[in-house]
């Protein structure tokens, strides 16, 4: 049988680029165009099926409007604070979404666990005809801070298992 591991993951961008719609996605296959906000906070959990020998278990934790304070404030520490994993979300046509997930990184890689494994998810990939930010501009920031990438959607799916399975891939078995 296939050993369990659990990891805890965290969900952190700006307000509004689809962070509860991608864990709605993943962990139950659904998207809903007027989903009212995260009140509260929101954990749920999914597995991922590595191979025979492993299953990677996510304790998700997405963000419950503490994307409204400012990083290095508040709620935030206590929040990521025995993270093994997080996906730092911006939204591909939002150029401050970006540099609000930039930040989000920084801290992450200041503050956060040193194993920590990040990904960078480049959202709403499905609104192409209003993207703003380049996929070439994200890969190159992406490589350079050390973080996977993927541009997702919520609404399609495009990505989204493979956003999830990277991180389990990347996380460390014993
Ligand atoms: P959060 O505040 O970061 O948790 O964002 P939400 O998940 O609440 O999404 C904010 C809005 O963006 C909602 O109206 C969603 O339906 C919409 N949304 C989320 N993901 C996508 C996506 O991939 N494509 C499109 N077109 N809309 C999305
Ligand atoms: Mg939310």
């Amino acid at each position: 049988p296939a050993k369990l591991y659990q990891f805890k993951l965290v969900l952190l961008g700006e307000s509004a680029v689809g962070k509860s719609s991608l864990v709605l996605r993943f962990v139950k296959d659904q998207f809903d165009d007027y989903r009212e906000s995260t009140i509260g906070a929101a954990f749920l959990t999914q597995t991922v099926s590595l191979d025979d020998n492993a299953t990677v278990k996510f304790e998700i934790w997405d963000t419950a409007g503490q994307e409204r304070y400012k990083a290095c404030q508040s709620l935030a520490p206590m929040y990521y604070r025995n993270a093994n994993c997080a996906v730092v979300v911006y939204d591909i046509t939002q150029a401050s979404s970006l540099e609000k997930a930039k930040s989000w990184v920084k801290e992450l890689q200041r503050q956060a666990d040193p194993n920590i494994v990040i990904a960078l998810a480049g959202n709403k990939n499905d609104l192409s005809a209003r993207r703003v930010v380049t996929t070439e501009e994200a890969q190159a920031y992406a490589n350079e801070a050390g973080l996977l990438f993927f541009e997702t959607s919520a609404k399609t799916s495009h990505n989204v298992q493979e956003l999830f399975y990277s991180i389990a891939k990347k996380m460390p078995l014993d």
